[in-house]
């Protein structure tokens, strides 16, 4: 059949960003026949885009820093909903992937004594961020992607074949992931420059497609990140965790028009910048929430103290967790305090000499040179929240990191409970270098452990490709225009599902997905299938809808507010509700939704923090439980 193209791997990676690599280049170096797929140009993902850097308890810039701290860090960072096992995996070993990052080629900033120097960011109690500049996404990716070339050239030394072992197929995308007896048996795509379906048989897969910002109007997100990780778990049987919980980046651009929504980096407060509403004052100072009141400063003059003694002052409040500062931005520019555009201003040139914002901040700096015409050495930048990251996602056994359905790995972004309700900057480039080794070390264990390989069956894929094919006609006339249906959805979920949430507008956009669902069927793109933006959208419209439908039920179900989900009509955070996890499947053509119980810490990490810490988030009962074992 000359329409599809087969291939075989023992591995297949879904993904090129830091968790995809990452997983790719161990599944390789347990000797597996391993596959890496690129939705978009192999080098082009999120990870890139990093700016702030990889937190790791390193220790390098101040020595009381260890994996337990980290820990705790992020533990009440997701307000104690993490996944307690992800969070201690990632601690414990973030700073061994850093150094063996080191290994790979990394040229990470350094301290006096030449050790790899580490910066401070939101929520993290010690300077914890390996960085370069703030281009360190840049580094990891370059690094990864010259260890595989690294490891390509070996091969070809080895059998006089580059590919013989790890093959990159960039701008292809999986539109489906093929299952033989509720197994992993391969995963189909298409490539965009020519429309040519493929067809990977392997027993193995791992999802590292990032996250789902698209659905959202205003994101940091590019044009892949329309949830296809998400969608196709779901789709295979697999369970999506917490998928109410979207971290609104406090800090994207408002201005211009064109630009909203563009990241503008957590390091520019880690290094000193302030936040000031339209009448000059440095707001934050009133939003610190009674859980944090022990950890920051109250005062102007000490949070300006803790940048040159941390020891001995406590950090201002613009350091605050993600969720927090963006819910304050927000009251601020509702409050009729904001600034010009609608945001509030973020200022470093009264703080911090021209040549050390452009030395520090160099991105920054060109970024509103080159889009708004504004100098950030001179004069504040405008910012406003934006849709960032998904801290829900598949559902994993953390070891391993497999899903409920044998075979599928998932890791990086796409996975969920790391990070619980909210996650510290940081922490998605330590997440997805522990837990993309650890994908790719175990679908390679799966692959030896599979006694049979499990078959394609032609049925299945000549079902993904007359899908793929239905929105594809010679004459669009009278269909749904994909564009038209994308620019709604984006809206609907801006509107109704963003970062202040309410029942009534929660049920009136589920009214309005299910209306997208039925409209779903009559899109209709023209033109062939070479390279067709608008046959691609359409594809991934599915996802896109299905995972939106997924975060508004939870948004609706989950009646407490807590990190990136904030209620309008629950304001409270409910201790009660810290014990439960939203569980997304598919059932038919819909979502359905269940409640599950958190698994219960274990009490030497319950027994890291202070009780007096412990009371702000358990209920009495599971307080009087930890009472009893500490006795
Ligand atoms: P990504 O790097 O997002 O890669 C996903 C890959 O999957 C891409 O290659 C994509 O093409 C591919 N893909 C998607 N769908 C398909 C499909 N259907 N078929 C084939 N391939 C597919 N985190 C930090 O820790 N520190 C920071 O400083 C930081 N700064 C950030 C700045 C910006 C602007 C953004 C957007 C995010 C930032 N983050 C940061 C978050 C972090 O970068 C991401 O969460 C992380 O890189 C995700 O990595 P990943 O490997 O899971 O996926």
């Amino acid at each position: 059949d000359k329409d599809i193209t087969r291939l075989s791997y023992d591995v297949v990676v879904i993904g090129a960003g830091g968790a995809g690599l990452r997983a790719a280049i161990e599944a390789r170096l347990a000797g597996k026949k391993t596959a890496i797929i690129s939705k978009s140009l192999f080098g082009k993902a999120h990870t890139v885009m990093a700016e702030g850097g990889a937190a790791a308890a390193m220790g390098n810039a101040n020595s009381n820093d260890n994996w337990m701290v980290h820990y705790k860090d992020t533990i009440r960072g997701g307000k104690f909903l993490n996944h307690y096992r992800m969070a201690e995996l990632h601690a414990k070993e973030a700073p061994e992937r850093i150094w063996e990052l080191e290994t790979y080629g990394a040229l990470f900033d350094r301290t006096k004594d030449g050790k790899i120097s580490q910066r401070n960011f939101g929520g993290h109690e010690y300077p914890r961020l390996a960085h370069v500049g703030d281009r360190t996404g840049l580094e990891l990716i370059r690094t990864l992607q010259q260890k595989i070339v690294s490891l390509q050239q070996e091969d070809f030394a080895e059998s006089g074949d580059y590919e013989a072992r790890l093959a990159v197929f960039a701008e292809t995308t999986i539109t489906e992931l093929m299952l033989t007896d509720g197994k992993v048996a391969g995963a189909f795509g298409y490539r965009r420059e020519d429309g040519q379906f493929l067809l990977f048989e392997a027993p193995a897969v791992v999802l590292a497609t990032g996250g789902v910002g698209k659905s959202f109007k205003v994101t940091s997100n590019s044009w892949e990140y329309t949830g296809d990780g998400h969608a196709l778990a779901m789709r295979a049987g697999a369970n999506l965790v917490n998928m109410e919980f979207l971290q609104f980046h406090p800090t994207g651009m408002v201005w211009p028009p064109s630009v909203k929504g563009i990241l503008v980096t957590e390091s520019v407060r880690g290094d000193g910048g302030v936040l000031r509403n339209s009448e000059g004052r440095r707001f934050m100072f009133d939003y610190i929430p009674e859980v944090f009141k022990a950890q920051y400063a109250t005062t102007e003059e000490e949070g300006d103290r803790w940048y040159t003694d941390p020891d001995n002052n406590k950090r201002p409040p613009e350091l605050l967790p993600r969720d927090e500062v963006a819910r304050a931005i927000n009251s601020e520019v509702k409050a009729g305090r904001g600034s010009p555009h609608g945001g509030v201003f973020l200022d470093v040139s009264t703080r911090m000499k021209p040549e050390v914002i452009i030395k520090r901040l160099p991105s920054m700096h060109h970024q509103f040179k080159e889009l708004a015409d504004v100098d950030i050495t001179k004069e504040p930048m405008e910012v406003g929240p934006t849709c960032h990251y998904v801290m829900g996602g598949v559902e994993v056994d953390p070891d391993s990191t497999q899903s409920a359905v044998p075979g599928l790995f998932a890791a990086g972004e796409v996975a969920g409970g790391m990070h619980g309700s909210n996650r510290l900057g940081g922490n998605s480039l330590s997440d997805l270098l522990v837990f993309g080794k650890r994908a790719g070390e175990y679908a390679a264990l799966y692959v030896d452990q599979t006694a049979e390989r499990p078959a394609v069956a032609q049925s299945d894929v000549d079902a993904a490709m007359a899908k793929a094919l239905t929105p594809l006609v010679e004459d669009a006339e009278g269909g749904e225009n994909p564009y038209t249906v994308q620019h709604e959805l984006q809206q609907v979920m801006n509107d109704l599902v963003g970062i202040i949430r309410r029942a009534d507008e929660l049920e009136e956009a589920l009214v309005k997905i299910a209306e997208f669902k039925k409209r779903l069927a009559s899109v209709r793109v023209g033109g062939g299938r070479k390279y067709n933006p608008g046959w691609h959208l359409a594809i991934d419209l599915h996802n896109m809808v299905v995972v939106s439908e997924a975060i508004a039920k939870a948004a609706l179900e989950r009646t407490e507010s807590r990190g990136g989900h904030t209620r309008d009509d629950h304001g409270k955070m409910d201790p009660n509700w810290r014990k439960i996890n939203l569980i997304c499947s598919v059932q038919g053509d819909g979502v359905s939704l269940r409640r599950q119980p958190v698994p219960t810490m274990p009490i030497e990490l319950l027994g890291l923090f202070d009780r007096s810490e412990l009371a702000k988030y358990l209920t009495e009962d599971e307080l009087a439980a930890f009472d009893e074992s500490t006795k």
